[in-house]
């Protein structure tokens, strides 16, 4: 089977879903991929820590996060889709994909970054027909070296600034979303450096 078709028969062939020999051990497996054997340990290890829940790769699930690589983020991130709720009034907790680019929903747009746009909407298109998401939080933050770099310093010199210039991008991460996925909704927000999200649009 093709490794581009998505249909929700298929066998998954990405490295973190493949069955677990495959991802364990040193070598390279048939299709090719390096096995990472530490990784490998280190994987089989959660996996006997998980809780009694099932994990599956293609199924119902709640959204997709977009936001940026900044080490400073990844718990606030974590913690705020701990406390917010899917469209269906689910808790998000497992119940979402994670893409992180530097500067998140504003890499996913801006020209600066244009390189990585079509990865971002072929992880979206991945991520609908696999896991069937029904909304997109596209998440800046404030102090982004990544806004920084494709608006300019001075452009966000200053809260208001950074503001303006942040919404603008997230109105067309927005549009964007809305044209290609028209089902899904979207949330898009500014996190402030203490995790409190300014939602915007
Ligand atoms: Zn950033």
């Amino acid at each position: 089977m093709p490794y581009h078709n998505l249909s929700s028969s298929m066998t998954p062939t990405c490295a973190c879903c493949a069955p677990a020999p495959l991802r364990s051990g040193l070598g390279v497996n048939r299709r090719g991929f390096l096995n990472l054997g530490a990784a490998g340990v280190a994987g089989a290890a959660l996996a006997s820590m998980a809780p009694g829940k099932s994990f599956a790769a293609s199924g119902n699930y709640e959204a997709m996060l977009v936001n940026c690589i900044d080490p400073r983020f990844t718990t606030l991130s974590w913690q705020y889709m701990g406390l917010i709720q899917g469209v269906s009034r689910e808790k998000l907790e497992d119940n979402y994909s994670h893409f992180v680019m530097a500067g998140g929903p504003i890499g996913a747009v801006h020209p600066k970054f244009a390189a990585w746009h079509a990865t971002y909407w072929d992880n979206l298109d991945v991520t609908v027909s696999l896991h069937h998401i029904k909304r997109v939080i596209g998440i800046s933050h404030r102090d982004c070296g990544a806004a920084k770099l494709a608006f300019g310093a001075d452009a966000v010199s200053d809260k208001d600034k950074e503001t303006e210039a942040h919404s603008e991008a997230l109105s067309m991460f927005r549009k964007e979303v809305n044209k290609r996925q028209p089902k899904l909704s979207v949330i898009t927000g500014i996190m402030n450096t203490n995790g409190r999200v300014d939602l915007i649009g």
